[in-house]
């Protein structure tokens, strides 16, 4: 007798902050940041109770507000997943989406429940419900996130982050001063001479800027690995053009969201990685399809965030210790929020630049009641 979803509920809360990560997107936004999230709880008749998360993100393609992602999930998604069986979760993300037009970050919370209540049912941790890890260790390499930062203090964090054995950068770039970020990477350059920078401009620049720009950071990089979504989302020629004159790698992001966009993209030769994060795919069921068409395209992944709290994360961390296709190190791991909810948050925390998911059943975390409370907003 397998066990049935009981019932789904959302709980809004909205966390501060610790320290700031500036984008070219939270700079044009103009909004101070906080964590405006969606947690998800699907209860079951087995007597355990499966975590999601959503963050909203609403300056995103397809982005939503909090209250719209809590509407979706009550009104179209709860009543179609009650009494349904969890042995069942591909159909029953199905039959979700078909509920939804095109929106992936209320699918995505209720995805990762369903996942981590048949974790817990099946005494298996998600990643090995994925298919396990493949070279049998769960185990992810991680880069050292930089924000938009005076370049002094990009360097203060290089040296930092060296010290911590990382070797690999992912810096946000396409803000408002652009020879402070040439400055920023050639510090980084000079601080850690092994360094591997990436850089992302979430959309900042337009295809002509970036033809310019991307040159100019190679340089002071000694090198970009790769350069992530220099474009406007829906801008797919920019994409290609910025690849084919600048010869650096391109990492789409905002551009890519479902295993469509991939096929689009692979089609029109306008990347050479895709991004996937749960929050656009859908939750975990989309993000092996994404991985899929990306692998038959011969196009490497690359697991981000959207600055999840713990429960996101720990979904990000099982998704990227099973998926063969994911091979760049990642940064999934959140280190801005003052709380990120789940008791023991010091078994997530980054400590050097490899990391080990807990092989406790589903995601392996619970949740901070006191601290749900205190940050709840309903
Ligand atoms: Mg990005």
């Amino acid at each position: 007798m397998s066990a049935r979803v009981t019932a789904v509920e959302t709980v809004p809360v909205s966390v501060p902050t610790e320290t700031a990560y500036e984008t070219s997107l939270s700079i044009a936004a103009g909004e101070a940041e906080s964590y405006d999230h969606v947690l998800v709880r699907v209860e079951t008749d087995a007597g355990v109770t499966g975590l999601g998360e959503v963050a909203p993100l609403p300056t995103w393609p397809h982005g939503l507000t909090q209250s719209a992602v809590v509407d979706l999930i009550d009104d179209r998604l709860a009543p179609r997943l009650e009494g349904e069986s969890l042995d069942r979760i591909p159909r029953l993300v199905d039959r979700a989406e078909r509920a939804l037009s095109g929106e992936p970050f209320p699918l995505c919370g209720v995805d990762v429940a369903l996942h981590d209540a048949l974790g817990k049912t099946r005494d298996l941790p998600v990643y090995d419900l994925l298919g396990g890890a493949p070279d049998g260790e769960a185990t992810i390499d991680l880069h050292y996130s930089i924000g938009i930062r005076p370049p002094a203090e990009v360097r203060d964090l290089a040296v930092e982050a060296r010290d911590d054995g990382f070797t690999a950068f992912k810096v946000k770039v396409g803000g408002p001063d652009f020879p402070a970020e040439r400055e920023a990477i050639a510090a980084i350059a000079d601080a850690v001479p092994d360094a591997r920078i990436r850089v992302d401009a979430n959309q900042g620049w337009s295809a002509a800027e970036a033809v310019r720009r991307v040159p100019l950071l190679d340089a002071d990089a000694d090198g970009l690995v790769l350069v992530e979504q220099p474009v406007p989302y829906d801008d797919i020629a920019g994409l290609r053009r910025v690849r084919e004159a600048t010869g650096v790698p391109v990492l789409a992001d905002e551009a890519c969201f479902s295993p469509a966009d991939v096929a689009t993209l692979a089609a029109r030769d306008a990347c050479d990685l895709v991004n996937i994060k749960l929050a656009k795919t859908g939750g975990l069921t989309r993000a092996r399809d994404v991985a899929t068409v990306a692998d038959a395209h011969g196009l490497p992944c690359f697991m981000g965030s959207m600055l999840e709290l713990g429960v996101g994360t720990a979904a990000n961390a099982h998704f990227a210790a099973s998926s063969p296709a994911v091979s760049y190190p990642t940064g999934v791991l959140n280190v801005h929020a003052a709380s990120t909810l789940i008791d023991a948050p010091e078994a997530w925390s980054p400590a050097g630049d490899r990391f080990t998911v807990p092989d406790a059943p589903g995601l392996g975390v619970t949740l901070d009641d006191a601290a749900v409370e205190r940050y709840r907003t309903d």
